[in-house]
């Protein structure tokens, strides 16, 4: 009965971990069950005159009588589902096309046209042809699924993100399929081109654990796959989660003044995730693998789009798979939701190398958006991809050189018209601004040599402070109002915030960032930013959101998790200041991995170590690896595991209660755009 209290504080691990791949993994907002408002609005304010006038200069800028891009997202449809809404187990909402009919005909005033274009294209969903042999899975998810005929069944590139989506994907396929492919349901081979869940999670959707294993299924990644699917971000997950439902927009509505796209795909599956462990990595570039009688010859890209990832092409097709390094928007060089900054020369390079090396493709087909066809065009592509990062990275370091701080950067640095009236390189998702930022992060950090920002004071004392100096909260907030009906909405954003941030009780001064967050986000070109500014809106009004997380969605992914990566994360739980002086030592078994850890204590910092061997320690807990993981997400009960042989504590009980109790329980939800 005393193993009880153990398992609360070891349970508040999880959430940490989880975060990692939820970061790509947020509920779509369930219908609205407030009373309907006729206007539509719902509370959110109209687009303004100044908001009107922006989209009519977007419409002017911008080639929107080419229309090629749809000719291509449409080009090889072969069918597409009625009402694509896919659901989960317990009936919770995974996927769901329909909530986005309402993307239609020309640009509402509160949407940027060129977004809206984005939007158009990437409600294009079904099941295409890129070239006889080649399919794809578009609109089923985020990324795309791809599949290749190959002698003996379908290899398939990047099963999605959840099992759910990618089991009706593939399953839509094979319905479409079996006129050509008369009974073949076979899958020969999967690929996985790089470590974001959105190209593994689907996995055992698809085929079981088993079924790899017994069929002899070759599962192919790039070098360090299972390490970053499993750890990136994971330290950081928990605040990554959290703003990550900013940039995806979860709790908005899907709507006109609300959730329209995200740039890279509508937005995140929601469902059960997995993964399986590669049987074969690919390192090097050139290498070349024939996979189900099918040549391959990939290029190894790691550290640039994701920590690990490769591209590869298909000679006998004449067809390059970009994986994520090129795509129909430009991509982020730092991502909103928050994560390391990427390389912007090395991906550039990448490009490159990409263009000489697969020359004669004809086709491109990607793991987001639809694809390309005609050698010249793929060239062409390719080029420009390769120059918006590298001219973002030149002229950053450039202006970087002459002593320009991140902000003046983000303001001077446009792409030239030979990148900026191309679609396929505007910022639905990153963006110039945030990546020039990125950029310069990424060689000079976050210090910009200005010491009035070396130690400013923190944000709700500057906000008290500003408001001093306006002569009080009713002044500051009639200086803001005019510069609102003005349409300087960034200004008016930054005096407002700090009225809000020295007195959040006060409703009209909250009701008017809001608006003016409305405003930027209609605005906004960018998916993200988008959700970010009407996310923002929306807890200003509604206040901040309790998240919870079924971590029950994880349990496949967790099941291949290292057991070091649990502890590395319990580490930065550890509350320093109730630890001070305290040396404990626990040994944790897991019996049918044969595996022994120590972590101990030591200046208030965790420590821990695998050991081949019993070492002296206060406690020792021996377990299962499965049951870790079943009582982690909740799905063994105590009473279950009390009488069960897989369970044992050795040594003090209490010392390992204490020792638990010395580590924070994670916050799943926190104010972002209130004070804390
Ligand atoms: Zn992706």
């Amino acid at each position: 009965m005393k193993h009880l209290p153990l398992f609360r504080p070891l349970a508040l691990l999880l959430p940490a971990l989880l975060p990692t791949l939820l970061i790509t993994a947020c509920q779509p907002a369930d219908t609205p069950t407030a009373a309907t408002d006729p206007s539509g609005l719902y509370g959110r304010s109209a687009p303004s005159a100044q908001t009107l006038s922006a989209q009519q200069q977007v419409l002017q800028q911008l080639p929107f009588s080419d229309t090629r891009d749809f000719d291509d997202a449409r080009r090889g449809l072969i069918a597409a589902p009625d009402a694509l809404n896919i659901s989960g187990q317990n009936g919770n909402s995974v996927w769901n096309m329909p909530q986005y009919d309402f993307v239609q005909g020309d640009a509402p005033a509160s949407v940027n046209p060129s977004l809206w274009r984005q939007a158009q294209l990437n409600n294009i969903h079904g099941l295409f042809e890129v070239t006889p042999g080649i399919y794809q899975l578009r609109g089923f998810d985020l990324a795309n699924m791809t599949l290749i005929r190959g002698q003996s069944g379908w290899i398939v590139v990047d099963p999605l993100t959840a099992k759910e989506t990618a089991r009706v994907a593939f399953d839509f396929a094979l319905q479409h399929l079996s006129a050509r492919y008369p009974g073949e349901q076979r899958i020969s081979a999967i690929v996985f081109t790089h470590s974001h869940i959105d190209h593994f999670g689907g996995t055992l959707g698809l085929l079981s654990q088993q079924d790899i294993q017994q069929q002899n299924i070759p599962v192919i990644a790039p070098v360090g796959f299972m390490e970053e699917a499993t750890s990136e971000n994971m330290l950081a997950g928990t605040a990554m989660s959290r703003r990550a439902v900013y940039m995806y927009g979860k709790n908005l509505r899907r709507d006109a003044f609300g959730h329209v796209d995200g740039g890279l795909g509508k937005g995140p599956a929601f469902g059960e995730f997995s993964i399986t462990s590669p049987t074969q990595l690919v390192g090097t570039t050139g290498e070349s693998l024939t996979v189900d009688g099918i040549e391959f010859v990939f290029q190894f890209t790691p550290e640039s789009e994701a920590p690990a990832e490769f591209t590869f092409y298909l000679p006998q097709f004449r067809a390059f798979c970009g994986g994520e390094i090129v795509s129909r928007n430009m991509h982020n060089l730092y991502t909103l939701r928050g994560a390391k900054v990427r390389d912007a020369l090395k991906w550039s390079a990448y490009i490159e190398e990409a263009r000489l090396m697969f020359a004669d493709a004809d086709i491109y087909f990607g793991t987001h958006h639809w694809p390309m066809w005609g050698q010249d065009n793929v060239q062409t592509f390719l080029k420009q991809q390769r120059d918006v990062y590298k001219y973002l990275h030149d002229q950053t370091v450039r202006y970087m050189n002459q002593g320009m701080t991140p902000g003046a950067i983000a303001e001077a640095v446009q792409l030239p018209d030979s990148l900026a009236q191309v679609f396929s390189n505007r910022g639905y998702y990153g963006t110039v601004k945030h990546n020039v930022r990125a950029v310069y992060q990424h060689y000079l950090g976050w210090y910009d040599a200005n010491p009035a920002h070396l130690d400013p004071l923190p944000d709700t004392q500057r906000a008290a402070g500003y408001v001093r100096l306006a002569g009080g909260e009713d002044a500051l907030l009639s200086v803001a109002q005019r510069e609102y009906e003005q349409g300087n909405y960034r200004w008016a954003a930054e005096l407002l915030n700090h009225l809000v941030f020295a007195n959040a009780e006060r409703t009209d001064a909250r009701e008017l960032l809001a608006s003016t967050y409305d405003q930027l986000g209609y605005q906004a070109e960018s998916g993200p930013w988008r959700n970010v500014y009407l996310s923002a809106a929306l807890e200003l009004r509604e206040g901040t959101p309790a998240t919870g997380i079924n971590i029950a969605t994880m349990k496949d992914v967790l099941e291949q998790t290292p057991p070091e990566n649990f502890f590395t994360t319990l580490a930065v739980r550890l509350k320093a200041e109730d630890a001070a002086g305290k040396n404990t030592r626990v040994q944790i078994v897991f019996s049918d991995l044969n595996k022994r850890y120590l972590l101990w204590l030591e200046n208030s910092v965790l420590h821990h170590q695998e050991v081949e061997k019993p070492v002296a320690s206060d406690a020792t807990l021996t377990l299962t690896h499965p049951l870790f993981i079943r009582l982690l997400i909740g799905e063994a009960g105590l009473k279950d595991t009390l009488f069960s042989d897989d369970l044992n504590v050795d040594g003090s009980r209490l010392d390992l209660v204490r020792f638990f109790a010395l580590f924070e329980k994670p916050v799943t939800s926190f104010p972002i755009v209130l004070p804390q």
